[in-house]
């Protein structure tokens, strides 16, 4: 018998069936799936703006991957500003973004223009 709570509020029952008993699996499916944890559920989890807990999006991979590729980009910027003398302001702390490489010479500054 299905949990009360799946009664009252019409959440999915799992569909898979026990090879012993050949009796329906009693848990409640998981969240966009046919079946429940225990069935594989999670091959049929949705990811992206599909996905159940997606608030606003500034969390999600691409929006990462932005982020870290304009933290990358300041930080450089911030190597050339030293680099030409341009402030004298201390160096920014903490740690550097994803694929940042540390700009030495003016070839550099000039490879990062272009
Ligand atoms: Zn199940």
């Amino acid at each position: 018998m299905p949990l009360p709570s799946m009664r009252l509020h019409g959440a999915k029952q799992c569909t898979a069936k026990s090879k012993r008993t050949c009796l329906p699996c009693n848990n409640p499916a998981a969240y966009g799936c046919t079946s429940c944890r225990m069935h594989g559920a999670r091959k049929n989890i949705v990811s992206g703006k599909d996905h159940v807990n997606f608030v606003h999006g500034r969390r999600t991979l691409e929006a990462q991957a932005e982020q870290s590729a304009v933290s990358r980009r300041l930080q450089q910027l911030e190597d050339a500003m030293h680099l030409l003398g341009m402030t004298t302001a201390k160096r920014s702390r903490g740690r550097k973004a994803n694929g940042y490489t540390k700009l030495t010479s003016l070839d550099d500054i000039k490879r990062l223009i272009k």
